[in-house]
């Protein structure tokens, strides 16, 4: 039997998940391309800017050793000679190909946001805003733009820091319960962010905010937290992608523009019903990518997924968080933990996250994920109503 090389693009949690799955294979050689020599633990980001924790890894850690690290980006994908291109011009060859780029910041057009704010979605953007945040004195105005999970968590790591922060969003966490978040809402005041929940922001000033309602708010550095966007590699490639630049796939996890090339984590959209993008999804996408190759190679049909989510964790500051259970389906469910005790489940989830991957890269194939059971229904069910609107 001749070896099958598998080249995954992205070295995150989707792409290292992967990786060390496609060793349980047999004469699987697999190279793994990512543009920095560390792996970024990217849901401790705002934990670098606060300076409560590093969210660096040696690869050693996390990466198997017969996985071969190569430290450049891929620049092209050319499907039909299956090979891509790096930064450096060099050109390397595969039998498949997984996609798992992650995802990026997004600006959503607002005026000045570009320009004048500091995004939060990966290290580079963390580090640059760290050192912004050390030039400023401490109760220089700080505004975080977006309520979501990472403009939560942003908030409340600079809050307990004691800097000044405004948190300006449409809808406070709207992934929570309306009792997460009212406890949330209070575990931000009680640190002293001053919430502007149910606001939005019209313009972005190199020292102020302007919001919809007229309203200028002094802000000497604006951190910008609405969302994230993919990277355009699929789409200048030629694959078919989603509007936000996801590489659209069947269920299990393939390309519908090419069986040999398969997505996971923040840039996979499987049957046009994507999952939440989080570490949370990745992980257990990147396995199954992985078992889908694997199951091709033996010739085996390969399993659609069915991963689901379990809960959504959120910090705010090192004291406080919350912990809120949710369906398969990713909707909350009634009851949650707050407080000190969300704060150590939530940090106690970062910790099992990075055990996790420590475990699949010296023991290829152990890792499970959570089931959810339900989604091949809903998938039926989106494409009927998406025939009967047609
Ligand atoms: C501050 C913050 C906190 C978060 N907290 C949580 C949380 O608590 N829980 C949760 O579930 N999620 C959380 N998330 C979201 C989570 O981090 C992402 O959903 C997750 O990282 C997605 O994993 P991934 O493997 O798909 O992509 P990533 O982790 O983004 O990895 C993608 C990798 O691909 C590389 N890459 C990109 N383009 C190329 C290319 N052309 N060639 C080669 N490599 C390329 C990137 O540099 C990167 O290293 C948080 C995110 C942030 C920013």
């Amino acid at each position: 039997m001749s070896t099958s090389r598998v080249i995954v693009v992205g070295g995150g949690y989707a792409g290292v998940m992967a990786a060390n799955r496609l060793l349980t294979g047999k004469d699987v050689e697999v190279a793994l391309v990512n543009p920095r020599p560390t792996f970024v633990d990217r849901i401790r980001l705002h934990q670098l800017v606060g300076g409560s924790a590093p969210a660096v890894r040696p690869y050693a850690e996390v990466l198997n050793e017969r996985v071969r690290l190569v430290v450049d980006t891929v620049e092209s994908i050319d499907a039909g000679a299956r090979t891509v291109t790096l930064g450096t011009g060099v050109e390397q060859g595969y039998d498949y190909l997984i996609y798992a780029v992650g995802s990026r910041s997004a600006h959503l057009g607002v005026p000045g946001a570009s320009e004048h704010t500091f995004p939060l979605a990966e290290l580079e953007q963390a580090e640059r805003l760290r050192t912004r945040l050390a030039e400023l004195p401490m109760d220089a105005p700080v505004t975080v733009v977006g309520g979501g999970p990472t403009g939560i968590e942003i908030s409340g790591e600079l809050a307990e820091a004691e800097r000044r922060v405004t948190l300006v969003t449409g809808r406070l966490g709207a992934v929570l319960s309306e009792r997460g978040r009212r406890s949330t809402a209070s575990a931000l005041r009680s640190l002293g962010v001053t919430l502007l929940d149910g606001a939005t922001v019209a313009e972005v000033e190199e020292r102020a905010v302007r919001l919809g309602d007229g309203t200028r708010l002094s802000s000497a550095v604006t951190i910008w937290t609405t969302g994230f966007a993919t990277p355009d590699l699929a789409a200048t490639s030629g694959l078919a992608t989603d509007a936000a630049g996801r590489l659209l796939t069947d269920e299990t996890l393939t390309s519908i523009s090419d069986p040999r090339i398969l997505a996971a984590g923040d840039a996979a959209d499987p049957s046009a019903q994507p999952l939440r993008m989080s570490c949370q999804a990745a992980i257990p996408l990147g396995l199954q990518a992985a078992e889908t190759v694997l199951s091709r190679l033996a010739d085996r049909r390969p399993r659609a997924i069915d991963s689901g989510f379990n809960a959504v964790c959120l910090s705010v500051g090192r004291t406080r968080g919350i912990f809120q259970p949710t369906h398969a389906d990713d909707s909350a469910r009634s009851w949650d933990v707050p407080g000190r005790p969300g704060a150590w489940v939530k940090e106690s989830i970062c910790r099992a996250v990075a055990w996790g991957l420590t475990v699949e890269a010296r023991h290829p194939g152990r890792m499970m994920w959570t089931h959810d059971r339900s989604r091949a229904d809903r998938v039926v069910q989106a494409r009927a109503d998406q025939t009967e609107a047609a």
